[in-house]
C-alpha cells in the first residue's frame, strides 16, 4: 500500500472512482451510489466502465453500444462521471482485475477506488485474480438490499486487515484499504427494470428520464 502523494509536476493525486456492471440498463440506484461516493470520498471522477462479456452470467439483454448510450445520458447529471469503454473494446471475458491494471498503468500515483454493491463484493473470491485487485485499488463497498452479510473466510480476513472507518482514511492510500459504507440502502435492480419493462408496468420512477426515452424509442427490453 502505497501513501498518496503527489504527482512528478506537484499537483495532487487525483482520486479516480471506478464503477463496472452490466448496466443492462442503468438505473437510479446505480447513479445515487455514483453520486454518493463522489460526495463522501470527494473523488475528481468516477470511471463509469460496462461490462462486455460476464464471467459469471449470461450476456446483456442490450447491446454493449446502447448500454454505453444509456450510461451516457444517465452520467450528464454531473461532468465528474464518466463512461469508460475499455472494456467493451477489449476481447474475451472482462475481468476487473484487467480494467483495474490497465486504469492502473495510465494513473501510477492515482488513488484508485473500485465501488461495489454488498451483493457483488459478497461473490469477490469468486473473481478472476480476486486478491489482486486490493494491490491495484481501494475497496469501497455500498450497502444494498438483501445482499449477504455473511463472507466467505478469506474475503473476511483481506477485510479485517484493510478496513479503514472513513472516506479519508480510505484515499491516504493509493491502493489497498476497504470502506464499508453502510447508510445507503437502493432497493433497485436492473433484473426489476427489466421485468417491468417486459409487463409494460413503468419502471419510469427507476430510470433517468433520457434513458426510459431511450429505452422507448429504440424498444428494448420489451420481450426478453
Ligand atoms: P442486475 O439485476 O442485472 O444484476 P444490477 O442492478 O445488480 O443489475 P449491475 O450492473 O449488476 O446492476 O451492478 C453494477 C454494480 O452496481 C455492482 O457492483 C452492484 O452491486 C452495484 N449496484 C447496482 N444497483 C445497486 C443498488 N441499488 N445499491 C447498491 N449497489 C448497486
Ligand atoms: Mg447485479
Amino acid at each position: 500500500m502505497q501513501a498518496a502523494g503527489l504527482e512528478s509536476d506537484g499537483r495532487p493525486a487525483p482520486l479516480i472512482g471506478v464503477m463496472g456492471g452490466m448496466f443492462d440498463p442503468v438505473h437510479n440506484g446505480h447513479i445515487a451510489v455514483a453520486l454518493a461516493a463522489l460526495k463522501a470520498l470527494a473523488l475528481d471522477e468516477l470511471r463509469l466502465i460496462p461490462c462486455h462479456l460476464p464471467n459469471h452470467r449470461g450476456p446483456a439483454s442490450a447491446s454493449a453500444q446502447e448500454r454505453l448510450t444509456m450510461l451516457r445520458l444517465a452520467a450528464a447529471v454531473d461532468d465528474r462521471l464518466r463512461v469508460d469503454d475499455r472494456e467493451c473494446l477489449r476481447p474475451g471475458v472482462s475481468y476487473t482485475v484487467d480494467t483495474l491494471e490497465s486504469l492502473r498503468a495510465e494513473h501510477e500515483t492515482a488513488v484508485l477506488v473500485l465501488i461495489v454493491g454488498a451483493d457483488a463484493f459478497a461473490g469477490l473470491t469468486g473473481w478472476h485474480r480476486w486478491q489482486e485487485i486490493f494491490g491495484l485499488a481501494n475497496v469501497l463497498v455500498v450497502s444494498r438490499p438483501q445482499a449477504l452479510d455473511t463472507w466467505p473466510a478469506a474475503l473476511q480476513e483481506e477485510v479485517q486487515q484493510r478496513q479503514v472507518s472513513s472516506g479519508e482514511l480510505l484515499c491516504a492510500k493509493t491502493q489497498g484499504s476497504v470502506l464499508l459504507l453502510k447508510d445507503l440502502y437502493w432497493d433497485i435492480s436492473s433484473t426489476q427494470v427489466r421485468e417491468e419493462l417486459r409487463r409494460h408496468s413503468g419502471a419510469v420512477s427507476l430510470l433517468p428520464p433520457e434513458v426510459v426515452s431511450y429505452i422507448r424509442a429504440h424498444g428494448l427490453y420489451a420481450q426478453d
